[in-house]
């Protein structure tokens, strides 16, 4: 089962409304739906692990 980014459910991928690439990840979508809030903003359901966001730890 893989995990639905937008709605936080489990998707079994044979079974997906479809599936997106983001970063090089595959993700599935449970529904239309979610699939076209994907679409819109990606960014906004993929948890970014930019270097440039790290703010912690930083001259320890
Ligand atoms: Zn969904």
């Amino acid at each position: 089962m893989e995990k639905d980014p937008v709605c936080g459910m489990l998707v079994d991928p044979k079974q997906a409304a479809g599936q997106r690439q983001y970063q090089e990840k595959t993700y599935y979508l449970c529904s239309p739906a979610c699939l076209d809030r994907f679409d819109q903003a990606p960014q906004r359901y993929v948890p970014t692990d930019k270097p440039d966001n790290r703010k912690e730890r930083t001259g320890n």
